[in-house]
C-alpha cells in the first residue's frame, strides 16, 4: 500500500552513536569500570551503550541497583553540546515528501541535545522522546497515537529503525510495515523484516 508517514529512530539510524559515544558516554562508562563486578566485560558493555538504552543494559548485565541508579542520575544530566553529523544518506530520507515522525528512547536533555545538534526539527512534524527515567510509555504507545491522530492505516505507515527488539518489533506487533536499518552491518540475514544499509533503497518500500 502506499506509504503516507515514516517514523524514524534517531540513535544509529539518523547518525552514527559511536561518532559523539566516547565523549558523551566517557563519564558513565568511567563509574561503570570503578566497579569490581562489571570491570571485566567493559568491552561488551561499550558495545551495547552505543546501541541501546542505558536500562536495558542494565538489566542485562545485572547492574547492581545502586549502579543503576548512579547511571541513570548521570546520564540525566548529560547533554551534547555541538554539531553532530547525520549519515550522509539521511539526506535522501530528509527530503521524502511524506509526512515524518522520530521516535527516540532515552534521557530527555541528551535526546534533545542530538536534535538541536542535527536541526531535525525542521525534518518532521512530530518528535517524541520517551525517557525510561520518567515515564512507561513504548514505543508501541507512541505509534499508536500517531496512527490513530492522523487517521493512518498501519499499512500506510512505515518502520524504520536499527533495533529488532524495539521499533521493529513494536511496529510488526502493530501491523505497521518495517525496515532495518543496518548502517552498521551487524545483523545476519535470518531476519523477519527487509533490512537495507542506504536510505536510497527506501524507495521500494514506500508502495
Ligand atoms: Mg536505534
Amino acid at each position: 500500500m502506499q506509504k503516507r508517514a515514516l517514523i524514524f529512530d534517531l540513535d544509529n539510524t539518523i547518525y552514527a552513536v559511536r561518532s559523539i559515544g566516547d565523549k558523551i558516554f566517557a563519564p558513565l562508562l568511567e563509574l561503570i569500570a570503578a566497579d569490581d563486578e562489571q570491570s571485566l566485560q567493559m568491552d561488551k558493555i561499550r558495545h551495547e551503550i552505543m546501541r541501546r538504552p542505558f536500562q536495558m543494559v542494565a538489566k542485562d548485565f545485572n547492574f547492581s541497583e545502586e549502579l543503576t541508579s548512579k547511571g541513570i542520575e548521570l546520564l540525566s544530566s548529560i547533554r551534547f553540546d555541538g554539531e553532530i553529523e547525520p549519515f550522509s544518506d539521511y539526506e535522501i530520507a530528509r527530503t521524502l515528501p511524506l509526512d515524518k515522525f522520530l521516535v527516540t528512547t532515552g534521557f530527555t536533555n541528551m535526546q534533545q541535545s542530538k536534535v538541536t545538534g542535527m536541526n531535525l526539527d525542521r525534518d518532521f512534524k512530530e518528535i517524541h522522546i520517551i525517557d525510561p527515567s520518567s515515564s512507561t510509555k513504548t514505543k508501541k504507545d507512541v505509534f499508536e497515537d500517531i496512527i490513530k491522530r492522523h487517521n493512518y492505516a498501519s499499512p500506510e505507515v512505515l518502520v524504520i529503525g536499527d533495533d529488532l527488539h524495539s521499533e521493529i518489533k513494536a511496529a510488526l506487533e502493530l501491523g505497521i510495515s518495517a525496515v532495518l536499518y543496518d548502517k552498521m552491518n551487524v545483523y545476519e540475514n535470518d531476519i523477519p523484516v527487509p533490512r537495507i544499509t542506504d536510505f536510497a533503497e527506501l524507495a521500494d518500500y514506500l508502495g
